[in-house]
């Protein structure tokens, strides 16, 4: 892989180019599947695709994590539930089953 290429991996430009030279993995990491996307579409809405399209995703994202969170305070589920499709999953230590990591990353 060329340095350029791998440039392209490591260090998407649409996630390294915020003024405060901090990039979005930093923050990233250390929150939850749903919000973490949120903040990635939300930090990177102008500069890769459509902006609208973007901020619309954060917001599905947001939606999802409240319902998610709203369940659990319901008493209706408790973890490891996949924070996606909501079922229940022993491996789900990363907040989503294989099944919709799958979809994801298809
Ligand atoms: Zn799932």
């Amino acid at each position: 892989m060329s340095i350029k290429n791998n440039d392209r991996v490591n260090h998407p430009r649409h996630y390294t180019n915020h003024p405060s030279g901090i990039e979005c993995i930093q923050v990233i990491e250390h929150i939850n599947f749903c919000l973490s996307n949120a903040v990635k579409y939300i930090w990177r809405c102008d500069d890769k695709g459509d902006a609208l399209e973007n901020l619309r995703k954060a917001c599905w994202y947001i939606e999802r994590e409240i319902e998610r969170r709203q369940r659990l305070e319901d008493g209706q589920k408790t973890a490891p539930y996949c924070e996606l499709c909501g079922k229940w999953d022993s491996s789900t230590d990363k907040g989503v089953c294989p099944a919709c990591q799958g979809a994801i990353n298809a």
